[in-house]
């Protein structure tokens, strides 16, 4: 699987927002974004017309990047929302915003959903009280997540029993004494990113 190791914030210029890849990173002056909110490259700051489609790409390009997801999987996520009840777009969203990696990440457990998914693939947590080590696990509503006991000792997990909570997103709860988290709901679109126009993903695809 091809990961990309650039500068993370190169990014954010690239698609024109925070994309909070390196968590806190963004809202330092380190984000280059701040400095030149033109696109990377030597012609970044000349380019100006984008096509419909070169929108309907960047859009799809943008939303890949924050959650950390390739073409394959991604592609996937659309025919899976195309089939549910509802809006596909927003369907979309949801099922990226319920795999495992960003539910963590959401709690507040990792800095950023590259760490969560680290902490995850190093199986560090249970779903209902089953090692689950998967980062792309869809979770549903009224699930357990929860700190393998093993691990609640751990200097990492340690650090995080004294966290206070803030931003919970309102379908999840977070015990940082107890390590444990519920999925109370499943997430509505004003629950996610507001800088998504994930319409322009349905329209990329459904051509
Ligand atoms: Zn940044």
């Amino acid at each position: 699987m091809a990961t990309y190791r650039e500068a993370k914030c190169r990014l954010c210029r690239r698609e024109g927002c925070k994309l909070f890849l390196k968590g806190d990173r963004c809202y330092s002056s380190k984000c280059s974004f701040d400095r030149r909110p033109t696109p990377p490259g030597q012609h970044g700051a000349g380019r100006k017309k984008v096509s419909e489609y070169g929108q309907q790409l960047r859009e799809k390009q943008k939303v890949k990047r924050i959650y950390g997801v390739q073409e394959g999987q991604f592609r996937i996520y659309y025919r899976k929302a195309d089939k549910m009840k509802g809006i596909t777009g927003e369907n979309m969203l949801s099922l990226l915003e319920r795999r495992l990696d960003n539910v963590i990440y959401r709690m507040g457990i990792g800095a950023s959903r590259a760490q969560a998914r680290q902490l995850v693939n190093h199986g560090h947590f249970t779903v209902n009280g089953k090692p689950v080590n998967i980062p792309s696990y869809i979770v549903k509503a009224g699930d357990i997540i929860a700190v393998k006991e093993n691990k609640t000792s751990n200097k990492y997990f340690e650090a995080i029993k004294t966290m206070k909570v803030a931003n919970m997103p309102k379908w999840l709860e977070f015990d940082p004494e107890k390590l444990t988290g519920k999925v109370l709901a499943l997430p509505q679109r004003d629950d996610i990113d507001s800088q998504i126009s994930e319409h322009m993903i349905v329209e990329l695809y459904s051509k």
